[in-house]
């Protein structure tokens, strides 16, 4: 027996003789043209130009009376009837992924079987997934998440804004999936190029998350471009999948049922009260890949009261940042991004480091601050500083040290650890 071909090719037609082979290929191509004659108003105002009736193609020879359609026609044809030149014959729901290649050309390409929608939201829809396809999981993650829905998917990745918005336009995008501030970044370059984003463009859903702060933007896009935000925040790791997501009371992420959350110690393992700060350790009841205990290296907290929104499950409240950046000052983790909050609501501060020290079996905390503006009552002030410290960070510091301009090293770390034990 020899070997087949690298392509699966008809066992029976590959082995027919010639004359034969081409009959049946000929029936083929006649329903080919009557079919695409039928349903891709492009190719038949192609052949309807010159005047050629389907009828006529009867073998292959045949096909010679049909004009050669090259690949500038087609760019051309795309520009006249975007985005796909009147030669897409099928809904555009039957089709999983629509590509550009060089040209530029958008092309179609069919859903494959057994990716049937769930959801019906982005019937007819064309969706840009701007998470990045290779090496880590989210790309393909959320790609399958659109199609459930419905949507005909644009595998965009990640970057080169002026290119996403020109595709975003010109392929009437209706949905976007990818982090809030790329999305805000794509609206500011549109706007920049002299478009009217609610106007010229087609967008109309937007599921946006992997970042802290994202309310803030949500709130942006549907109140001044009219987008509808689907689902609200969610957390996922590369490892695990999706792992809490937020409901329509905004108060927190929800624990997925098919997952434990354990807040815990990074340094001993072991678990906290519900509300203290520690790294989500997850358990997926996964037979395929059961990673059990696995610590994610993200801090958060519990919320552990039910839900107004009915559920019972825990609530992660967001991430609060990596424990590995963290400090554990007096049994609480503080975090750079903490401090950096706490610090931004005083314009007055240009630099500041946070300085942990251990003296007599007591952690303690300096704040050094650089300042580029005086404070109209510092001791005023300060009482704010120390105040909003608390309450962000969970913990006092012990001191503030107001330090000349240049003395705080920028390439320090913002929490700098000088306990020895
Ligand atoms: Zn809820």
């Amino acid at each position: 027996m020899d070997k087949p071909l690298l392509f699966p090719h008809d066992k029976t037609l590959e082995r027919l003789p010639t004359p034969e082979r081409e009959k049946r290929l000929a029936e083929k191509l006649q329903r080919l043209i009557s079919y695409a004659y039928d349903n891709a108003p492009g190719f038949r105002s192609r052949i309807d130009k010159i005047k050629v009736n389907p009828s006529e193609i009867v073998n292959l020879e045949d096909l010679q009376k049909i004009p050669v359609l090259r690949k500038d026609d087609l760019i051309q044809l795309q520009k006249e009837n975007p985005p796909f030149g009147g030669y897409l014959a099928v809904p555009l729901n039957e089709i999983d992924h629509v590509y550009q290649s060089p040209g530029p050309i958008f092309d179609p390409q069919r859903r494959s079987r057994g990716s049937s929608s769930q959801s019906q939201i982005g019937k007819d829809m064309i969706a840009m997934n701007t998470w990045s396809y290779h090496i880590t999981p989210a790309g393909l993650l959320i790609d399958s998440t659109l199609k459930g829905m419905g949507f005909t998917v644009f595998p965009a990745g990640t970057g080169n804004t002026d290119l996403q918005v020109q595709i975003m336009h010109d392929l009437k995008v209706g949905g976007f999936a990818g982090t809030p501030s790329f999305l805000a970044a794509i609206i500011k370059r549109a706007e920049e190029m002299g478009y009217d984003f609610k106007r010229d463009f087609n967008l109309k859903y937007a599921m946006v998350m992997g970042e802290m702060g994202g309310d803030v933007l949500r709130k942006m896009f549907t109140e001044k471009y009219g987008i509808t935000c689907l689902g609200g925040d969610s957390y996922a790791t590369a490892d695990i999948g999706f792992i809490a997501s937020s409901c329509d009371k905004n108060s927190g992420m929800h624990v997925n049922t098919d997952t434990i959350v354990e807040i815990v110690d990074p340094s001993t393992g072991k678990v906290i009260p519900p509300g203290d700060i520690g790294e989500i350790i997850v358990t997926p009841f996964d037979e395929v890949y059961p990673l059990i205990r696995f610590g994610t290296g993200d801090l958060s907290t519990l919320i552990v009261e039910p839900c107004q929104c009915g559920r019972t499950t825990p609530r992660l409240p967001k991430i609060m940042g990596r424990s590995g950046d963290a400090v554990r000052v007096r049994g609480m983790f503080v975090h750079p991004r903490q401090t950096d909050e706490v610090i931004s609501r005083y314009p007055e501060i240009s630099s500041y480091q946070l300085i942990v020290t251990r003296n007599q079996n007591r952690d303690e905390m300096l704040l050094q601050i650089e300042l580029k503006g005086e404070p109209q009552n510092k001791d005023v002030w300060l009482e704010g500083l120390k105040k909003d410290f608390q309450s962000i960070c969970k913990v006092r510091f012990d001191k503030a040290e107001f330090v000349p301009t240049g003395k705080i090293n920028k390439e320090a770390k913002r929490i700098t650890d000088k306990r020895i034990y």
